[in-house]
């Protein structure tokens, strides 16, 4: 599964401080594979693929707040329950029918945004 948020949120914004991994974002803000994770510069992601961690990157809404599908684990790794499900009080945060994942998927993509790229993908070219 993946965990998206659908229109109806109501932008209270209790969702974006539980969030392990940081993949929680208000509504037009940028947002980077680098805050709130161990990742920094290039290399490759699970679901991403090559990518530049510092690089800023378009919000996924302009309106209500979003989750950055690269960087949800479903909070595998952290926590046995995906914590802004928990605290959704509109519980407008369902799975996401076009991102469906693997445990084994999630749990890869945890250990990378534990680690710097640079360290997990080998020296830079
Ligand atoms: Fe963050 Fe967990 Fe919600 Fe994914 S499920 S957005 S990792 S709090
Ligand atoms: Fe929107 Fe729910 Fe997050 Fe509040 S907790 S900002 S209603 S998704």
């Amino acid at each position: 599964m993946a965990i998206m948020i659908t229109d109806a949120c109501i932008n209270c914004g209790a969702c974006e401080p539980e969030c392990p991994n940081n993949a929680i974002y208000e509504g037009g803000a940028e947002w980077t594979f680098a805050d709130g994770t161990g990742l920094k510069g290039t290399g490759n992601h699970p679901s991403a693929g090559a990518i530049n961690a510092d690089a800023t990157q378009e919000p996924g809404s302009m309106d209500v707040y979003y989750i950055t599908t690269d960087k949800c684990t479903e909070c595998v790794g952290h926590f046995d329950e995906p914590q802004c499900v928990q605290v959704c009080p509109v519980a407008c945060i369902p799975v996401h029918p076009q991102h469906i994942e693997s445990r084994e998927t999630l749990m890869q993509k945890y250990l990378r945004l534990q680690a710097t790229l640079e360290t997990s993908a080998g020296p830079k070219p």
